[in-house]
């Protein structure tokens, strides 16, 4: 496939991220474009031709590659296997477009249009933190939570594409509102949002002094980074909501694992970025939550590798795989 090339892309909430690169070998080069994401599917279309232009006219100039293989993509949201986003609070205008359908009409080459959380999942397995470890999940904690499967080497889908909604398995039904509607989900304590309503929670309950005297006074003002900034200076009340924080993360990871029985959760999202507070006490909470953990080896929780570039990496390999 020398000379050709594949063109992956992050759809998210707020920012698109599109990336061309050699599916062959994927760390050999990569261009990259970013900025909003479109509000409508027409525009989304729109904008995701225009790019695609661009990143070609650059792959042709530069790596002298001319073929566009294929175009894959990542979306948040339940994203059906037909290529069309079916559930998305964060995308309402893009919801229900047939978007590979369209896309393929415009192009005229393969599209693959998946959940971005399973594309990144995809992409950690075959070049990341996953890589050689058939039975892992994917578990991205950051506004909310995303996940992606991989068993026995192949990605779960479920019977309409919508496996691994973990940030929504209820973990307390009589928790905190979702913007999903139910109470209790994971997300509402496992994410970065959920780290700073942890935060907060204890501000108000007058723990957290140090960090609520830096903000200002008003334990409303709290957010993940403060508290990141006071638990990193060895802050004790800080370094608590931390440990709280670890065991809501540990609490799913033991039940994901008593479902999968994965051998690594590889952890994603913009909270790895304090990977160094977390690791340790998610695993000491984890093997305790874990059924029957001294019968067992308990999953490897590992840091991802790939950072914000994997949900499109994985949606560009995708495409081409599925070819
Ligand atoms: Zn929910």
């Amino acid at each position: 496939m020398s000379g050709s090339f594949v063109c992956g892309f992050d759809v998210g909430g707020t920012k698109l991220l599109a990336l061309a690169f050699d599916p062959e070998d994927p760390a050999r080069w990569r261009i990259e474009r970013r900025g909003p994401t479109p509000r409508t599917a027409d525009d989304l279309v729109k904008t995701i031709v225009t790019t695609i232009g661009e990143l070609h006219d650059e792959a042709e100039r530069t790596k002298a590659c001319t073929h566009l293989h294929a175009v894959g993509l990542g979306i948040a949201g339940l994203v059906d296997r037909g290529g069309t986003l079916r559930f998305g609070p964060n995308l309402p205008g893009i919801v229900d477009t047939p978007l590979a359908e369209r896309l393929v009409a415009e192009l005229e080459v393969p599209v693959d249009v998946e959940n971005d959380a399973t594309a990144a999942a995809w992409a950690e397995h075959r070049l990341g933190a996953g890589m050689g470890i058939d039975e892992m999940l994917l578990i991205t904690l950051g506004t909310g939570i995303g996940a992606g499967i991989v068993s026995g080497g192949h990605l779960v889908l479920g019977r309409h594409g919508f496996a691994g909604e973990a940030g929504h398995m209820i973990v307390d039904p009589s928790g905190p509102l979702c913007p999903c509607g139910q109470r209790g989900c994971w997300e509402r304590y496992a994410s970065g949002s959920g780290l700073g309503r942890l935060a907060r929670e204890a501000a108000e309950a007058g723990r957290l002094h140090n960090v609520v005297e830096e903000v200002g006074g008003d334990p409303d003002d709290v957010r993940g980074e403060e508290l990141t900034v006071a638990a990193r200076a060895g802050d004790r009340e800080a370094l608590a909501v931390f440990d709280t924080f670890a065991w809501w993360a540990a609490l799913g990871f033991a039940n994901l694992t008593n479902l999968l029985d994965v051998e690594a959760i590889v952890i994603g999202g913009g909270l790895v970025s304090a990977a160094d507070l977390l690791l340790e006490p998610m695993r000491v909470a984890y093997e305790k939550l874990l059924y029957a953990s001294d019968r067992r080896a308990p999953a490897r929780l590992i840091p991802a590798e790939l950072g914000e570039e994997s949900g499109a990496v994985g949606a560009g390999l995708l495409a081409v795989e599925r070819l």
